[in-house]
């Protein structure tokens, strides 16, 4: 049922989180107790195996039939799963993250909600400053250079729907995995290759996602609130995350979600 208003509303919004089994216990947990917890009805967990699982219980868990491995193919293969679900679904905006994102939900909203309805949007950040060059594969065995930006999957992205229909005769079903085998690179550099340069809409490139390719410590604690998405990981041997002071030290949550999400929801049980 559509909003009187017509305004966004978050539960619109198709959130895809890309995991995989090894991950579950250590990576999705954090997220379930955290921002999932708030955005549970229209997130959608895409990972390998773990139908027995007990901890998906109560969630929209799709176990793909794709290899658990980090190869070029496995990862197409989660992102036609989570393409195709999206088209299947009634939900307005498609965004992809990876299990070591945060979200905070109402900065999405707001970030989607500044675009006029029924627009063509492609958003994320690039993790390159210029765009990647690649050669495209042509029928004839020729090969073409392409130039054209993309954002980075582990920062998270979105796709307006109208924009995720033009998509679908080089991102549904097998097109996805051919139209990333024409290019030889991974699923995030073939939607910006599709939208690009298969249909011409420049990505809207936004300083408010984050991977941990970037440095995490150079976002303030007062731009936090403010962000879009965030992540943490290794990055030259030492662990890239937010800087941010809280209740929780930086053992007990190193990723510092736990105190985010206690900055972003103080009346959340398990914050003190
Ligand atoms: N991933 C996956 N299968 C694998 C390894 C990783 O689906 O075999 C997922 C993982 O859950 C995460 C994303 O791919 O959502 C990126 O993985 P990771 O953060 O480990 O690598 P990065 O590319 O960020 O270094
Ligand atoms: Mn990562």
């Amino acid at each position: 049922t559509p909003a009187p208003s017509g305004a966004l509303r978050l539960q619109d919004v198709f959130i895809a989180v890309k995991t995989t089994e090894k991950f579950h216990s250590t990576r999705l947990a954090l997220l379930l107790e955290t921002w999932i917890s708030r955005t549970r009805e229209h997130t959608y967990i895409f990972t390998d195996k773990g139908s027995e699982d007990e901890s998906l219980r109560g969630y929209n868990a799709v176990i793909t039939n794709c290899s658990s491995e980090h190869s070029r193919q496995a990862l197409s293969c989660k992102m036609t799963a989570e393409y195709d679900a999206f088209m299947s679904s009634d939900k307005k905006w498609f965004c992809h993250v990876d299990d070591d994102n945060y979200v905070n939900p109402s900065a999405l909203l707001a970030v989607l909600s500044a675009f006029p309805r029924d627009s063509d949007v492609y958003i994320g950040k690039p993790s390159l400053d210029r765009p990647i060059r690649a050669f495209e594969q042509l029928d004839d065995n020729k090969t073409r250079e392409v130039r054209f930006w993309f954002a980075t999957g582990g920062a998270g992205f979105c796709l307006s729907r109208r924009l995720a229909e033009k998509m679908a005769p080089w991102a549904s079903g097998p097109r996805f995995e051919q139209s990333s085998a024409a290019i030889r690179l991974p699923d995030d550099c073939t939607v910006g290759f599709i939208v690009e340069r298969k249909l011409g809409v420049p990505l809207v490139h936004s300083p408010l996602f984050h991977s941990h390719l970037e440095n995490l410590l150079l976002i303030t604690p007062q731009q936090i609130p403010w962000q879009v998405t965030l992540s943490y990981g290794i990055f030259e041997n030492k662990l890239n995350s937010v800087e941010l002071k809280g209740v929780f030290s930086k053992d007990t949550d190193p990723s510092r979600f736990k105190t985010i999400h206690c900055l972003l929801f103080p009346s959340t049980h398990w914050c003190p």
